[in-house]
């Protein structure tokens, strides 16, 4: 089955998709999105995902095309339309096409698309194994909690991690941890989850709110606070969690073990909450 996207209105095989080289989009990076991951066809937290969208379309002062029983709508049509019970949906919402100036365009329709791809979440082994991270400083802008398209501060840092063989790079600003380049960013010590705060400076993850609730939920010590980097590098247990990586161990950090250098007890019993409450969630929505 190829591959079928949405684009402005209509459906269409991925190859036929264009969109005119002036989408604001393309020339200025102006536009927000989001990623919804898919269990057994069931979007996984689809209203969280659909309020942050509108905090992001709010953030670049963009309206929302669609009223949230429409996205509902056409993201059920899309997985629908694409093969395999798990997977990704990306949306993209960008400011439209028009000729090139900074200041926002009058009366331009925003470019609307929606693409879904097979949901890859970490191998076994993986989970089992915990992942390299290294660090970096967060050089990105001050807005960080609006998901942009423009990423190019975001695949700088991840490919720094490529580079060095790591899976993961963990930011810091002004000494203290923000998230990685892709991912929000857990730590334990003395057998406490720390979680840095949401605000402007990181993605307010889904990810995020739901490992902490497993938290809460389970009477598992947590805090959300500031986190220096010093915590950080002397964290016995270190995880990153987003949509497509869940819960994963970061089991060494610029070449060091963290903790014993293997996923801890903490992730270990967050992992299998999480697994359960996908599985939950999946059971009451069939
Ligand atoms: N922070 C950043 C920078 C991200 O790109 C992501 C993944 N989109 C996350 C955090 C995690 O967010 P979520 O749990 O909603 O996938």
């Amino acid at each position: 089955m190829s591959e079928t996207v949405y684009l402005n209105g209509e459906f269409m095989p991925l190859e036929k998709a264009t969109v005119p080289v002036l989408d604001r989009g393309f020339i200025f990076g102006d536009g927000v999105y989001e990623v919804i991951p898919v269990y057994s066809r069931h979007p996984f937290r689809l209203p969280e995902h659909l309020r942050r969208l509108q905090h992001s379309l709010d953030g670049i002062r963009l309206a929302n095309p669609m009223t949230d029983a429409e996205w509902t709508g056409l993201i059920r049509d899309i997985v629908a339309r694409n093969a395999g019970d798990d997977q990704s949906v990306y949306l993209q919402v960008t400011r439209g096409v028009a000729r090139r100036d900074h200041a926002f365009p009058k009366n331009t329709r925003p470019t609307v698309f929606m693409m879904s791809n097979p949901l890859v979440t970490p191998a076994a082994e993986l989970v089992a194994s915990g992942v390299p991270a290294i660090t970096a400083t967060d050089f990105r802008w001050l807005k960080c909690d609006v998901k942009s398209v423009s990423l190019l501060g975001n695949c700088l840092l991840r490919q720094a991690a490529v580079d060095a063989g790591a899976a993961e790079t963990v930011l810091f600003r002004d000494g203290y941890l923000t998230e990685a380049s892709a991912s929000n960013v857990f730590v334990v010590k003395g057998g406490t989850l720390l979680a840095p705060p949401k605000n402007h400076l990181v993605l307010p993850g889904i990810t995020y709110d739901v490992v902490l609730e497993l938290a809460q939920a389970n009477h598992m010590p947590h805090e959300v606070r500031e986190i220096s980097e010093q915590e950080v590098r002397g964290a016995d247990e270190l995880w990153v969690t987003s949509s497509t990586k869940e819960v994963l161990a970061v089991t060494s950090l610029d070449g060091r073990p963290v903790g014993a250098g293997l996923p801890g007890a903490v992730f270990r019993k967050m992992h299998r909450l999480y697994q359960e409450f996908k599985q939950t969630v999946m059971r009451q929505a069939a």
